[in-house]
């Protein structure tokens, strides 16, 4: 028997009316070169309704795919709506890519159109030849001073707007399921992979943003995506705060720590996200700052350390909260938040429980697989295996690409190339990526673990465990450590400091000291970079 309930399609013209209808007086801060600016969200849905028309008028196709290759912005946000809005596909373009990665992924996408800021515009303009497909490159006037091409592919987004009329009436997409964003992963492994969200998929997992156990965003927050807007939508924060009608404070291009604590003090910022490699920089400077209206930072996208959490809430107030996804997941696939059973425990255990990757969120289901057997491993928190997920915002195939079976399983889960740990009460800990996985002697090592150690040496700033190629052990761990200013460790130290901390088997055989770890396009340290420069010659055949 079905139930009597109405069939409404959960999609993003609902988001927008509501916040147009009942969050108007609500506000829209984006930090710009030669100061802020703010408009009100009334202000921001009738520009929503120019570029509506905009796209109609430029001859946009119906279902094309739109680039973006901007900022975190209140533009940004336009485009984030207006292109779902009428039923078109807003492709997310890394700014960090290099050349040949960005032709790729616009050709591969079959992007109509590039909305560019005009200060990123060095990056991606000189591809302009090699991409016919694109037949309008829009610049965006961010206030930068770089030349804009006269050429007649080029046109300018606010004489566009100013002129469109807005587009008048609701915003209809009938169906749920219609791709709404599309966002290819970093390609940390192989050739970017295009992961197409739908209308439903981004609804449900805005939604699950604003329950109380999860982020529990609501109209109150007043939300600083830090976390790039390229990447993962911001792990989707905007759609959800549009549709909670939280305010909004983007930093524009201004991503140095300074200027991030600096808009959570003016601006009483209550919720921030980023990646570790941020809230890592801005820890010498959290004493400097009133930081105190912040009720949660999110870090996520790779492991946050336990050292780096414990830095801020000393230095802050406030610890960071540890979440895990990938772009497969829309990310939101696990938050790391202690629960009622973990009430009474002391100060260092409630770290261990932050530094792990926390509960499934609702709506998505977990499950650790033996890679070699397929066999579903128990919950007990040591046995470990991949990490596959299932669920409403989780991938089932890459655009254009189908479903290969490296990347899902015959009934249909993502794999998703981690490996971890899950306990009786379903935390997640994630031990290494699978490719990153030391195998020493026919058993693994955690790196994550082991970085987790050495970072939470006070004279050490970032620390890389790789594999290095072993005769007797087939592999065995090797530290790549970054040391904070006028600090002077030996491998020794490093070994001495890890000793009775980890097992002893674990202590690595070598430790180089770099001025940096290497980042990928998303700000993960970049372990390939490492393996390539301190072990070409990979692992020992037969290993
Ligand atoms: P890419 O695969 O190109 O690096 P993603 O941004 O999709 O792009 O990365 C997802 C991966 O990032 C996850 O599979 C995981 O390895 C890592 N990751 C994300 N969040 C965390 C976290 N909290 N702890 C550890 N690793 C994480």
């Amino acid at each position: 028997m079905h139930g009597l309930m109405q069939d409404r399609p959960l999609t993003l013209p609902h988001v927008f009316h509501r916040a147009e209808r009942i969050f108007g007086h609500k506000s829209i801060l984006t930090a710009t070169v030669d100061g802020e600016s703010r408009v009100t969200y009334a202000q921001w849905a009738e520009r929503v309704r120019r570029l509506a028309t905009v796209l109609d008028t430029l001859g946009v196709s119906a279902e094309a795919r739109v680039g973006s290759f901007a900022w975190n912005t209140q533009r940004h946000l336009e485009l984030y709506f207006a292109v779902p809005c009428t039923g078109r596909v807003l492709h997310t373009l890394n700014i960090r890519l290099f050349a040949e990665q960005l032709q790729y992924i616009v050709e591969h996408a079959g992007d109509e159109i590039v909305f560019v800021e005009r200060s990123l515009l060095p990056l991606i303009w000189p591809l302009a030849d090699r991409l016919p497909g694109v037949r309008h490159w829009v610049v965006i006037d961010d206030g930068a001073d770089t030349e804009i091409p006269d050429d007649p592919r080029v046109l300018d987004y606010e004489q566009l707007l100013a002129v469109a009329e807005p587009f008048d009436g609701r915003f209809t997409v009938e169906d749920e399921d219609t791709a709404a964003a599309l966002c290819y992963t970093s390609g940390t492994t192989g050739n970017p992979k295009g992961v197409l969200y739908s209308h439903r998929s981004t609804v449900l997992h805005s939604l699950i943003s604003l329950t109380a156990d999860t982020l529990g965003l609501g109209e109150r927050d007043r939300l600083l995506p830090v976390v790039p807007m390229f990447h993962v939508n911001a792990w989707g924060l905007p759609y959800a705060a549009v549709l909670c009608g939280a305010d909004l404070v983007f930093p524009g291009p201004a991503m140095r720590p300074g200027a991030l604590l600096g808009l959570i003090q003016r601006h009483r910022v209550t919720v921030t996200a980023g990646v570790p490699t941020i809230w890592l920089g801005a820890v010498p400077l959290l004493g400097d700052y009133d930081l105190s209206s912040l009720r949660m930072v999110l870090g996520g996208g790779s492991a946050v350390p336990k050292s780096l959490s414990e830095a801020w809430r000393t230095g802050a107030g406030l610890p960071i909260t540890q979440a895990w996804g990938m772009t497969e997941t829309s990310p939101l696939a696990t938050v790391a938040s202690p629960r009622s059973h973990h009430d009474g425990l002391g100060a260092a255990a409630l770290a261990g429980v932050r530094a792990s990757q926390g509960q499934a969120v609702p709506l998505v289901d977990l499950r650790i697989v033996d890679p070699e057997s397929g066999a579903e491993l128990p919950w007990d928190g040591t046995a470990f295996g991949e990490l596959q997920a299932s669920g409403p915002w989780i991938a089932a195939a890459y655009f254009g690409g189908g479903s290969d079976a490296n990347s899902f399983t015959g009934d249909g889960w993502l794999r998703t190339g981690d490996v971890a740990t899950i306990d009786a009460k379903g935390f997640v800990r994630l031990v290494d990526r699978t490719k990153d996985l030391v195998k020493s002697g026919g058993e693994w090592i955690s790196s994550v673990e082991l970085e987790n150690e050495i970072m939470a040496h006070p004279d050490v700033v970032e620390a890389a465990v790789i594999a290095k190629p072993d005769e007797r052990w087939s592999e065995r761990p090797a530290a790549c450590v970054v040391l904070a200013e006028g600090a002077r460790l030996g491998t020794e130290d490093i070994v001495a400091h890890l000793t009775g901390r980890v097992a002893k088997w674990w202590l690595p055989d070598e430790v180089h000291f770099i001025d940096e770890v290497p980042k990928t396009s998303t700000g993960k340290f970049s372990k390939k970079a490492l393996r390539e420069r301190f072990y070409p010659s990979g692992v020992l055949p037969g290993a």
